[in-house]
């Protein structure tokens, strides 16, 4: 019932539920001693530590002891895991075989371990610097490691000496390199390593390891908001068929536009082979690679400085690519065995386009493109080729090629392209990225009978449903524009009178405000004729940072949001962290369900300084209007009052006293008990995201429940309707800050449950209130009793556009 000391050493961790330890012998070798498995969950029962965690220690001397009896019954399993890291010597274990007979404690060798030096050690002869390894790890990036995030940890291995690659299966690829790292093709899940070799090495591992865990969480987080973005269009629409008048294709980007073919030809070259001239070629070819990467610089600029992330994202990989030492060495090789630049270049881009083309993972084989891209930016340079339209300039033209390049829609910005279709790419392609985020709609994996399209014909480019339309009647035109027409004219009058109230067509209001994150949101929701903030969600202060912000910190930037409100509404919500999002300096221990752990409220109440620093902040913001502060995730009146106690506290240290108090409806235990919690804060504001999630048992990112996962479901609106219930028998008003506040079918029945107030994405604003007042409340009310009673989300979002069918 002891664990002893096997070495001497120091005690460098000690577990606070002191089931676990580490040792560290002086030469740095650390022996990780785990008794039982899944014993954390004790939380310290039956264990009692002799030492303490910075303690040195003689082998044999007692550290741990432990109830046997209590472990045998309560631990998922007695074994016990002892690991041995290696430290930074360079010596090797040598391990006797274990004995296969009881031992006694302290006096008996179990197992025995040999150091010795080691010797033959390849990267040591290879070179002379020191090198580090991380341990092998899953990737988790959604689309494997494309060529945004290793063109950013390419430039992130510029700050190392160190040379750094990862490995996986034993292949290796120096992150310098980016077709040698997109030549892997990693793919999530897939096992890989880090290697670093130089005088910097750990720090190198640190910090790749650091940064790649960011862009995960990044790259998730939009993949599934992209992901939703998709299937909520696809599903709007029938399935057309291919046939002689429709060409199918893959939408890469939403919208409908009527045009005229132009066929966009694949550019051509010509050069000579062979030159004697080595030192002039390789001259000319070092002077286009510095052209061609300050343009792309400065198209990268451009784009940051438009606010545009995305096509800034692409120029700088862009650049990435062109700095490949691989691409560059080969190349120079070829120029040197007799080759003009302009052939050595472009047989080096071919060789490692083909490479790529032939990977399995089409967001990595896509990349080809990329590649082949900014190798026709060198050529054009070596050649002294204009980069000019390669395309005559068509009025409303719908470009058809077989592939275009980023580079090529940079030109397109003057406005005459109207849309695109490519044979080649798909959904996930830079140009995709780069089409929507210019709102042109476009087709990818086009059927390739549309290459043989003459120039001049007419077509409908109906992004939304996949398909270019050939020769398309006068009353098709007719309905597309009309179906154009009346998109814009809605929105622009909605613009226009986004500062009306929004009050019912039989007199009631309902106060439209707005979800935002930052000043430039608050700014923004103002001029959408937001009046107001339902949700200000404070934890993007938080997030991606070493550091937790300051008291002063936050309360520049909360005053300054304050400030911009003026007397509007000001709802701020206390962080909301764990979940999916987490913190860097507020490590939460692993969870098998950290949406059902430690996450909102509770991550507060168990680190009381950051709440109470926050709490501080919020309490000297100085307003105009009352401020409300809100609590996320409460499922227990225990919960609130806990947050509640802290807030008086601080509301006595700080000297304030009118504020609002009110807390999110996001777990169906608060909304079933909203009666009883109605009578202890000022408000409610429903977060339908997660209410629906815990509700349905549905994780709300996840990709094959997306469809499923609907806040119009009936089991959602009665635990919205129970929310209302117990808060207005109390006076209580009741807000819904979740994603069916954005949802144009939702507004009805949401005003039929009687819900004050709709806290809304900024973009929305506008057009919501102009569907509220077109709404007529006790027709509403109506609706909703019979909405209340039907068994699915379909059924009910069928009533609401049978109802009113355009609202969708
Ligand atoms: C919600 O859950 O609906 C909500 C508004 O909170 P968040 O989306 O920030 O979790
Ligand atoms: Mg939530």
């Amino acid at each position: 019932d002891t664990l002893v000391a096997p070495c001497s050493g120091e005690i460098v961790l000690l577990h606070k539920s002191l089931h676990a330890l580490t040792i560290e012998t002086p030469d740095g070798t650390q022996i990780l001693i785990h008794l039982g498995i899944d014993t954390v969950n004790l939380k310290g029962e039956g264990f009692s530590a002799f030492i303490q965690q910075g303690e040195k220690v003689q082998a044999g001397q007692k550290l741990i002891q432990f109830d046997t009896d209590l472990l045998a019954k309560k631990a998922l399993s007695l074994v016990s895991v002892i690991i041995i890291v290696e430290g930074s010597t360079k010596k090797k274990y040598k391990l006797t075989t274990p004995v296969q007979s009881q031992v006694k404690a302290g006096q008996q060798d179990y197992t025995c371990i040999n150091f010795e030096q080691v010797k033959n050690v390849e990267l040591d002869q290879k070179t002379s610097s020191r090198s580090f390894q991380s341990v092998p790890f899953f990737v988790r990036l959604p689309s494997g490691m494309h060529a945004r995030p290793a063109a950013q940890l390419a430039e992130l291995s510029k700050k190392f000496e160190s040379q750094i690659e990862f490995i996986k299966q034993g292949k290796q690829a120096s992150l310098s390199s980016l077709v040698s790292v997109l030549g892997l093709e990693i793919q999530k899940d897939d096992e890989i390593t880090i290697l670093a070799t130089g005088n910097d090495c750990h720090q190198a591992v640190k910090a790749v390891l650091e940064y790649l865990v960011l862009l995960e969480e990044k790259e998730i987080a939009s993949f599934k908001v992209e992901h939703r973005s998709t299937d909520d269009t696809n599903s709007t629409y029938t399935q057309l068929r291919s046939n002689e008048r429709t060409i199918l294709g893959i939408k890469a980007s939403a919208g409908v536009v009527v045009g005229t073919v132009v066929e966009l030809k694949e550019e051509e070259f010509e050069y000579e082979s062979q030159s004697e001239h080595k030192e002039l070629e390789i001259n000319q070819f070092e002077e286009a690679m510095g052209s061609a990467s300050s343009d792309l610089e400065k198209l990268s600029e451009k784009y940051e400085k438009e606010q545009d992330a995305n096509k800034a994202a692409i120029f700088a990989a862009h650049k990435s690519l062109l700095e490949d030492p691989d691409l560059v060495a080969e190349t120079v090789e070829l120029i040197n065995k007799g080759h003009t630049s302009a052939f050595a270049w472009n047989q080096v881009i071919q060789l490692h386009c083909d490479r790529l083309r032939s990977l399995k993972n089409e967001l990595i084989a896509g990349r080809a493109n990329d590649l082949k891209d900014i190798g026709n930016r060198v050529l054009r340079k070596i050649l002294d080729k204009p980069e000019g339209h390669k395309f005559e300039s068509v009025k409303d033209a719908i470009l058809i090629a077989e592939d275009l390049t980023p580079s090529d829609m940079a030109m397109f910005e003057n406005g005459s392209v109207r849309g695109f279709c490519t044979t080649l790419g798909g959904a996930t392609s830079h140009v995709a990225i780069m089409a929507r985020s210019m709102g042109i709609p476009a087709l990818a994996g086009t059927e390739k009978r549309c290459l043989e399209l003459e120039n001049g014909r007419n077509v409908i480019l109906d992004a939304d449903r996949g398909a270019l339309l050939l020769d398309p009647t006068e009353s098709e035109i007719n309905n597309v524009k009309k179906r154009q027409a009346l998109e814009e004219s809605k929105k622009s009058k909605a613009l226009q009178e986004c500062f009306r109230p929004a009050i019912t067509t039989d007199g009631n209001q309902i106060e439209v405000v707005a979800n935002i994150s930052g000043i430039t949101d608050a700014e923004k929701s103002i001029a959408n004729g937001g009046e107001g903030v339902g949700l200000l969600r404070t934890e993007f202060l938080f997030l991606e940072r070493e550091k937790a912000p300051t008291e002063e910190e936050q309360l520049e930037i909360h005053q300054s949001i304050a400030d911009a409100l003026g007397d509007k509404t000001l709802v701020i919500r206390t962080m909301d962290v764990g979940g999916d999002k987490s913190l860097k300096y507020l490590p939460i221990e692993p969870e098998e369900n950290p949406f059902l752990g430690v996450r909102g409220i509770r991550l507060s109440l168990e680190n009381k300084d950051i709440f109470r620093t926050q709490l501080r902040a919020l309490l000297r913001v100085e307003a105009k209007r009352p401020i409300n502060i809100m609590f996320p995730m409460i499922g227990q009146l225990s919960e609130l009052r806990a947050a509640k106690q802290i807030l008086s506290e601080e509301m006595k240290n700080t000297g304030r006293s009118n504020v609002k108090v009110g807390m999110m409806i996001e777990v169906p235990s608060a909304a079933v008990m909203a009666e009883t919690f109605a009578k202890e804060v000022d408000f409610f504001s429903v977060g339908t995201n997660d209410l629906t999630q815990y509700t349905m048992a549905m994780d709300r990112g996840h990709n094959s429940l997306a469809k499923q996962i609907d806040g119009l479901h009936p089991a959602v609106l009665n635990m919205i309707s129970m929310t209302v219930n117990g808060a207005h028998k109390y006076g209580k008003w009741v807000g819904v800050c979740g994603g069916i506040a954005s949802d144009m079918q939702a507004i009805p029945i949401l005003l039929g449950l009687g819900i004050d107030e709709l806290s809304l994405s900024i973009p929305q604003i506008p057009m919501i209130k102009s569907n509220v007042r077109k709404l007529n409340k006790l027709e509403c009310l109506k609706l909703t009793k019979e909405a209340l009673a039907l068994s699915s989300a379909e059924e009910v979002r069928e009533l609401v556009s049978k109802k009113w069918p355009d609202l969708a």
